[in-house]
């Protein structure tokens, strides 16, 4: 037996479940008696075939993706999406975005490259703005629904009224609850926060979608070919498919709380979220700035009320096996990303030490 892994809180990519890493690098020579690596397969061959088939049936099931939506396994990352959207959908017209943090805030900039861009309502990175400027011709709306670096999270999406799409950029709480498909048009997400390996990118996409994009879209980034070619119109990231098809098995098995599979997910999921937050809130050391309302269960960001003691919190955590807690650089502070792989144990482990440490020096 090894010893125990430290507890990872990377905002991505992020920790993995341990069993799945087990069972990447048990098969790792030798995919269930093929002879290959997953990593030396042809895409098109029986073997990966099915590895991509059962994680997309997974996805689906998990997810209860409707029938008339298409999922695409795409490479790009969320930045990439930020392009490939507005290619695909704008049709060279009207965008509205929704700032609620950094990561809206950089897809408002990019799809200006593509699109005539509103910002229909701005928020300062702690709470969701209201009053949304909604313009009725517009393409999509744009909502990015957990932002990773400010730990803003919409709790409900939101149901527009006004005839036009909503698309949302859910990278870093993406299988961590369900998602209402009947306010959605398109979400997507890079697989690195919670679903695997960097270099996979899931898109879900409404069929009626799909086939408007920008001469100037790249063919491998056209949703509209992706989604015929059953995202294997270029070579698909295959390794990154195999690993989130795993993590997909391992959601489906989980159990907590007399609940199984995604519900068990969520249930964890929320019961870690409360236990942090819930330190922070008893604290006088710590803080957490993020209106309760709309507080991230995925990214926690906090700050240590004498910053002049972040170097010496870093190095204690890392010594009681907690890693890379530093923030965003942007923000600056601690931030704790607390995914589906993080166990209870993790966060109980964190609270100890947050607690322990405020005793020394708070
Ligand atoms: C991480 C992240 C991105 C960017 O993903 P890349 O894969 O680095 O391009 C975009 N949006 C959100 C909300 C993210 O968390």
């Amino acid at each position: 037996m090894t010893s125990p892994r430290p507890f990872n809180f990377s905002a991505g990519p992020a920790t993995l479940p341990e069993p799945v890493l087990h069972q990447v690098a048990a098969e790792m020579l030798d995919w269930q008696g093929s002879g290959m690596s997953v990593m030396e397969m042809s895409h098109r061959g029986k073997e990966f075939i099915s590895i991509y088939e059962r994680a997309e049936a997974d996805l689906r099931e998990l997810l209860a993706v409707p029938a008339n939506f298409r999922i695409l396994f795409m490479q790009g990352g969320g930045l990439g999406e930020n392009a490939f959207l507005p290619m695909n959908l704008s049709r060279g017209g009207k965008v509205d975005v929704v700032v609620t943090g950094s990561w809206s805030r950089k897809s408002a900039a990019e799809a200006r490259r593509y699109a005539d861009v509103q910002i229909a309502a701005e928020g300062n990175g702690r709470e969701i703005p209201r009053d949304w400027r909604l313009r009725d011709d517009a393409a999509y709306v744009h909502v990015c629904t957990n932002e990773t670096i400010d730990g803003v999270e919409f709790h409900e999406l939101p149901q527009l009224t006004h005839g036009v799409p909503l698309v949302i950029d859910c990278s870093s709480h993406l299988l961590s609850r369900p998602i209402a498909w009947d306010r959605v048009g398109l979400a997507f997400g890079g697989a690195q926060k919670n679903i695997g390996p960097a270099g996979l990118t899931l898109v879900f996409v409404r069929d009626d979608l799909l086939g408007h994009a920008l001469d100037i879209c790249p063919s491998a980034f056209n949703y509209q070919t992706v989604a015929a070619a059953q995202s294997m119109y270029n070579t698909p990231p295959t390794f990154a498919i195999y690993v989130a098809g795993l993590v997909f098995q391992w959601v489906k098995g989980f159990e907590y709380a007399g609940k199984q599979g995604l519900a068990a997910i969520e249930q964890r999921n929320i019961d870690k979220a409360a236990l942090l937050y819930s330190a922070f809130d008893a604290s006088g050391l710590y803080e957490n700035r993020v209106d309760a309302s709309c507080r991230s269960r995925m990214n926690v960001p906090f700050f240590l009320r004498d910053e002049k003691l972040n170097d010496a919190f870093l190095a204690a955590a890392k010594a009681a096996g907690l890693l890379q807690l530093k923030g965003h650089k942007s923000v600056g502070g601690m931030r704790a990303s607390i995914y589906n792989a993080m166990p209870l144990e993790g966060v109980k482990t964190l609270v100890d030490f947050l607690k322990d440490f405020e005793a020394r020096y708070g």
